[in-house]
């Protein structure tokens, strides 16, 4: 929250050791770059045989850096119309050049279009809705903007970015996030804020408590809408979009489009949202994938105790799929003198802050996480993703080696498959 004693009062407005291989099937099977397989597949087991995961997916030892598309945008910072001060902070921020999602939605937003936006985190998203929405509450100060999120961690990202970008321009957040006091967040809203950035359930309570109204809130944001629905919000955002005006700014973005993100986007938005997709392919681009075979009961702790002795292991982001899990697995690695911070469920929002904090700023080299509290984080220079437990999805899996390799490094993916 920005705090400012003269703000105005609210008045209107590998190679791994033991038993287990890198890239190698049992059964003889060798990895193979991409290609399916051929001969018998291994069926998974388990717990996951009915879901039909396909390991021949985890797998792409070709990263073909040389033959992505390079994107060349069709507009400089300087070239979109908005205020000098805003155009500083982007420069002081070190963007040069727009990413494709920001060079295309941000003159459609400018312009005051509905926008769908199939993105996902790591594309600069943030940024392409936040630009213009800071340029519409420059031209008008009474504009108020809602952003609707998943979770604590990326409304509390989006905040930060959001002050970066406002420096000096005497323009008010508030940050409305489960898992926290309450209490300092309705101080923050007795007075005028442009921008609120929150999780459903606690715009809802606030909503509910009548210390937020939003009547007056004539944009709105959704972002990682897809995520949202799955994790059993669609009541609380249809009651937020419920008050607001009808007629209103919307922008929406989801890093998948289902049947029911399409119902969404057709009950939420004006007709004819300007569709923008960044999305260039299944996974991503210079992310080399990897299996490592768990074979005749080795032990997945030693395997990774052993990857971990690696130098090269730098930045490591571990999934696992329960809460209890992932802490066992963060105590384990600790005990064996790798430092290590957790993330899930069972932390309340600062201890899962300061957990992410230690490994951002490298004071824990390894981040053991659930797929729900990883999402839409953004933290940069994450050398290896490894899934010590399969994801429950595809889409769960390119969300997460989406951690790694972003921007123009590369990253490595390892996925333990027994
Ligand atoms: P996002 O997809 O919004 O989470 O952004 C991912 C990362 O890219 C963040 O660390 C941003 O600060 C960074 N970023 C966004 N836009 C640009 C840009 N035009 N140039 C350089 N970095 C950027």
């Amino acid at each position: 929250m920005q705090r400012n004693s003269m703000r105005p009062v609210r008045n209107g407005p590998p190679q791994p050791s033991g038993r287990a291989s890198a890239g190698r099937i049992s059964n003889g099977m060798r990895r193979f770059g991409g290609r399916p397989f051929s001969g018998r597949r291994p069926q998974p087991r388990g717990r996951f045989s009915e879901k039909k995961i396909d390991i021949s997916r985890y797998i792409n030892t070709t990263v073909k850096q040389s033959e992505a598309e390079v994107f060349v945008p069709a507009h400089a910072f300087a070239d979109f119309q908005v205020d000098t001060r805003l155009r500083a902070n982007i420069a002081a921020k070190g963007y040069e050049v727009p990413t494709p999602i920001q060079d295309k939605a941000i003159p459609e937003i400018l312009s005051g279009k509905d926008i769908v936006g199939i993105a996902n985190t790591g594309t600069g998203k943030t940024a392409a809705f936040l630009i213009p929405l800071i340029n519409k509450v420059l031209l008008g100060k009474n504009e108020q903007v809602l952003i609707v999120v998943p979770t604590h961690e990326l409304a509390i990202q989006i905040d930060e970015e959001f002050k970066a970008f406002t420096k000096g321009m005497r323009l008010f957040s508030v940050c409305a996030v489960g898992g926290v006091p309450i209490r300092k967040q309705i101080a923050g809203l007795r007075y005028f804020n442009n921008f609120v950035i929150g999780t459903p359930g606690r715009i809802k309570d606030l909503i509910e408590r009548g210390v937020l109204q939003l009547a007056r809130f004539r944009t709105v944001v959704l972002d990682e809408a897809d995520r949202m629905l799955d994790m059993g919000f669609i009541h609380d955002m249809r009651s937020i979009i419920s008050k607001l005006p009808t007629e209103r700014h919307t922008l929406f973005f989801s890093a998948t489009i289902s049947f029911d993100v399409e119902h969404l986007i057709k009950e939420f938005l004006r007709d004819d949202p300007v569709r923008i997709s960044v999305k260039t392919g299944e996974t991503a681009q210079n992310v080399h994938q990897d299996i490592i075979r768990v074979t005749g009961g080795a032990s997945k702790y030693d395997i990774l105790h052993g990857l971990l002795q690696k130098k090269e292991f730098e930045k490591v982001l571990v999934f696992g799929r329960t809460k209890h899990g992932v802490q066992r697995l963060a105590d384990v690695l600790r005990s064996r003198g790798h430092s290590s911070a957790a993330i899930h469920g069972n932390k309340n929002p600062s201890q899962r802050q300061r957990a992410l904090n230690d490994f951002k700023t490298n004071r824990a080299r390894v981040l053991v996480a659930t797929d729900v509290a990883a999402r839409g984080l953004d933290i940069p220079d994450v050398s290896h993703v490894i899934n010590f437990d399969m994801p429950k999805s595809h889409d769960d899996y390119v969300h997460r080696i989406g951690r790694t390799g972003r921007g123009d490094k590369k990253g490595k993916a390892l996925t333990f498959v027994d």
